[in-house]
């Protein structure tokens, strides 16, 4: 048999290309250049397997401390977001909890956003102090003296989103990180809507980054998963505690679909990133559109910080916007459109919608006009924008006509 070359990448390589080539090895069994789905639950032990950590997690041995796909994806990830190490769970949510159930303990004390995620503010609002006492503070990340004031002797994690799901505000993470530090405290940063090269939070202070794999880093809709990528000091604990022995763990063919998935990451994100400036404008301008909430707008209220916080790259492709009118106009609106899809996720291919209403108690947080209508909650996709804009302008008549 030939032996064939393994790959020598150099050291330094830009972004897209390291989306192609990062995490991908030459498969020294078969050759092949992409490397496969490898569906086992169990590798080979070596021939005195007494020395072996039987929780080690750097070379395959059980699935559920690491795999081929696994490892593949994960040492893409940290290319990609530019840490030391990174942790793939098998949801964003199971990476959320990895984080906080291994680096909080009872008595300890977190400053979360006022606007996040849903299961986030659940974690945060119910579960954790009720089975941990983990206390929490919600607070607006954009106020900074407020931040500094929720501030306690035991607080050891504050946790932001980038770009806030659903209301679009936009975090200050350098200055939440300075905050954070001077208290001793680690800021973990939800990053999904903004993944790189949009940004990456780990080079503004950030301590450990977290994405819902689900979302733009996979794009097409049909995989789940999650990630953790910060220093190896951090992540080492949340693979030998949340992963090996809680064990949310990611499939090979998920980690694998995921790692495919973001070949095309830049430049999916280029299209949606441009596409979205263009429709948040247009929808802006429509009489018949309530408001739009989107940091590209010049009007909207962190405009200046998406700014310089993303480096002029842009503003990612998520919007909240509510057409004039009661919920009812909006389930119509929405079931007047025809290429643009009614369904929960975002970050895919295909550009989603979601009619999200005023109930809950999350939604005291949100502002004042996402209280009055609702939102829809909007997430674009790589499709023609022209087809978009025509497919909104189209519903809208139909709605209002
Ligand atoms: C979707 C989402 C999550 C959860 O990810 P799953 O993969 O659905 O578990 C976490 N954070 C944000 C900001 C999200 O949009």
């Amino acid at each position: 048999m030939t032996t064939r070359p393994d790959k020598r990448l150099p050291d330094s390589l830009s972004f897209p290309t390291n989306a192609v080539h990062a995490g991908n090895e030459i498969d020294a069994g078969s050759g092949a250049i992409r490397t496969p789905i490898v569906m086992a639950n169990s590798y080979a032990l070596p021939e005195d397997p007494a020395q072996l950590s039987w929780s080690g997690t750097d070379v395959p041995l059980y699935t559920r401390n690491s795999g081929a796909n696994q490892l593949a994806l994960q040492n893409k990830l940290v290319a990609l977001e530019g840490g030391e190490d990174a942790v793939v769970l098998a949801s964003g949510v199971a990476a959320l909890h990895a984080v906080f159930f291994t680096h909080l303990r009872t008595g300890d004390h977190v400053v979360v956003a006022d606007v996040t995620y849903e299961a986030t503010w659940r974690l945060f609002a119910e579960l954790l102090p009720a089975r941990y006492g983990i206390e929490a503070t919600f607070v607006d990340m954009t106020d900074l003296d407020a931040v500094r004031a929720a501030i306690r002797p035991n607080t050891r994690m504050v946790h932001v989103e980038t770009i806030a799901n659903p209301t679009t505000k936009v975090t200050d993470i350098a200055a939440v990180a300075t905050i954070a530090h001077d208290a001793g405290a680690i800021l973990v940063v939800d990053s999904t809507f903004t993944p790189p090269p949009l940004y990456r939070p780990l080079s503004d202070g950030a301590d450990l980054v977290v994405h819902s794999l689900t979302k733009y880093i996979n794009g097409h809709g049909d995989a789940m998963g999650g990630a953790v990528i910060g220093s190896a000091e951090l992540i080492a604990p949340i693979k030998n505690d949340a992963m090996v022995d809680v064990g949310g763990v990611i499939s090979p063919f998920n980690a694998w679909l995921i790692t495919r998935g973001s070949v095309t990451l830049p430049l999916r994100l280029r299209q949606q990133n441009s596409s979205a400036a263009r429709i948040a404008a247009r929808l802006r301008e429509d009489p018949r559109i309530a408001y739009v909430a989107y940091p590209g707008l010049p009007d909207h209220a962190q405009h200046d910080v998406a700014t310089r916080q993303f480096g002029g790259r842009g503003y990612g492709a998520m919007m909240a916007f509510a057409v004039a009118g009661d919920p009812e106009t909006q389930n119509r609106f929405v079931a007047n459109l025809r290429v643009i899809t009614s369904a929960v996720s975002l970050g895919h291919d295909e550009s989603l919608i979601v009619h999200v209403g005023t109930e809950g108690p999350r939604v005291a947080h949100y502002p004042e006009e996402f209280r009055k209508w609702g939102h829809l909650r909007f997430s674009v996709g790589i499709e023609d924008p022209d087809d978009l804009i025509a497919d909104l302008t189209c519903a809208l008549d139909e709605t209002f006509g």
